[in-house]
């Protein structure tokens, strides 16, 4: 099993590692940190959840020159909210560099103040620039900010950078580099239209898809709700208070609906956390870190508002109805169950969507069909039983049929190890949440006291 100790990275890094627990690098980190670490391009298709941020963070720190006053390596992402989490993680690890050593880090993104900005450049540029695609194209064509220097450029979300209309200023931005830049692309999917981007940009790089297993985890009970002739509202502020769930997400298709049935939740009593593109930039990015802190057990989400943001912990997600994209319906669901711990993900859906229903059942999803009894989840009879099923024109897209399958258990030596190891983890993973538990008790003993 690969160690940290094999890349002979510096002694701060080791010591922020420690701080923050990280023990054995994941598997996309154990494959990545070293082809970065020789100056290799690489695209790693991977997901929120797999370690892909210090896989690239790591050896960007490593290889950072403190005494260059410049530019030396630039992250965009495509949201604010992911900026400011990789913002953090880079923080925490400058922060065991002695002062005059720390790698000086910028953080640049839409809707924060520009002339400040563009003042504090004045004096000093950043050694590592991270943030979304449209300012740092700016304070680059303003000529503020000097990223010609910059050796490196990550390319955080890709496929979401190519949906929000982003991929253009990403572009402005490679363009701007050296020739022999090193560029490192992380993407949940490669679709097609970013082909032209990669190939004008990466020569020969190190292509790495993540292993499919971490998607959708075979920990989690899969439930399909049928909601005809039930008060949809009625039903969620059910099943959301049925259990003591410790974090549950609410996925909407829509911000109207998002702001509409958090609303509903929150007459009801609940504490509930909205994120979607109808909250401020600035209300979006305290609440984030309120989810963070763990003041919500609850949250209302839009897929691109939520997307890619790391929401530890999440032990149940509903779906409030089929996501017209069904490859949000991965990442929705791969929100729970993750590290092998339990999760319960619930779709709900009218006999209308039976189509949509049966072509996530073609990447290969079981659902269990159930229902809400006295406060209670109970089998409920099979769709198939009632409906002949429809006949599909969508074609499947084979990259999502492999985020689904599970991989095979092939039984090899050391599996022994493997699994005490897998234990390990597990029961790691649910004293976390244990300790999480605690301080939440405490912090609203705190408070009513
Ligand atoms: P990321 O995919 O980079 O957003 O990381 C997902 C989560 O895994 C974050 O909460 C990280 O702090 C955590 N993480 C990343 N690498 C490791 C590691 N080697 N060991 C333990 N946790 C990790």
């Amino acid at each position: 099993m690969a160690k940290f100790t094999d890349y002979h990275l510096r002694d701060e890094l080791y010591q922020a590692l420690d701080d923050i627990h990280f023990e054995t690098p994941t598997p996309v980190q154990a494959r990545l940190i070293p082809v970065i670490l020789q100056g290799r391009s690489v695209v790693g298709q991977s997901q929120t959840g797999s370690g892909k941020t210090h896989a690239f963070l790591l050896p960007i720190f490593q290889n950072v020159d403190p005494t260059q006053n410049q530019v030396q390596a630039v992250i965009t992402t495509p949201s604010r909210e992911l900026a400011q989490q990789i913002y953090q993680a880079a923080k925490q690890l400058a922060s065991h560099f002695p002062e005059d050593a720390a790698p000086r880090l910028g953080l640049f993104v839409g809707g924060t103040d520009k002339a400040r900005q563009v003042n504090q450049l004045k004096s000093n540029q950043p050694q590592i620039v991270i943030g979304t695609p449209g300012r740092i194209k700016d304070l680059y064509q303003s000529g503020d900010l000097a990223i010609h220097t910059a050796k490196t450029l990550v390319v955080d979300e890709a496929d979401m950078t190519l949906d929000m209309g982003f991929l253009n200023d990403v572009d402005a931005i490679a363009g701007a580099m050296p020739e022999d830049l090193q560029m490192l692309v992380f993407s949940a999917t490669i679709p097609q239209k970013l082909q032209p981007f990669l190939k004008k940009y990466l020569d020969n790089p190190v292509v790495e898809e993540i292993p499919v297993e971490t998607v959708i985890s075979s920990t989690i009970q899969n439930v399909l709700m049928d909601t005809k002739g039930k008060a949809k509202d009625e039903l969620i502020y059910n099943l959301l208070t049925m259990g003591n769930p410790y974090m549950a997400l609410v996925f909407t298709n829509t911000k109207e609906r998002a702001h509409e049935l958090a609303r509903q939740l929150k007459e009801r009593g609940l504490k509930v956390a909205e994120i979607h593109g109808g909250i401020q930039p600035r209300e979006r990015r305290r609440t984030m870190q309120q989810i963070q802190r763990l003041d919500y057990q609850y949250v209302v989400a839009t897929d691109l508002a939520a997307r890619g943001i790391d929401i530890p912990g999440v032990s149940l997600v509903i779906n409030d109805g089929i996501p017209n994209d069904l490859e949000f319906f991965i990442h929705r669901v791969g929100r729970t169950g993750r590290n092998g711990a339990s999760g319960t993900a619930i779709t709900l859906y009218t006999p209308d969507e039976d189509e949509k229903v049966s072509e996530i059942e073609k990447l290969g999803v079981k659902f269990e069909p159930m229902t809400l009894s006295k406060g209670e989840l109970k089998p409920a009879p099979d769709r198939r039983r009632r409906k002949q099923r429809t006949k599909s024109t969508q074609k499947l897209d084979p990259t999502m049929i492999g985020m689904v399958k599970k991989k095979k258990k092939n039984v090899k030596p050391g599996y022994k190890h493997r699994i005490k190891s897998e234990i390990e983890r597990d029961a790691r993973n649910k004293k976390r949440i244990e300790e999480r538990e605690h301080m939440r008790a405490k912090r609203k003993a705190n408070k009513t006291r």
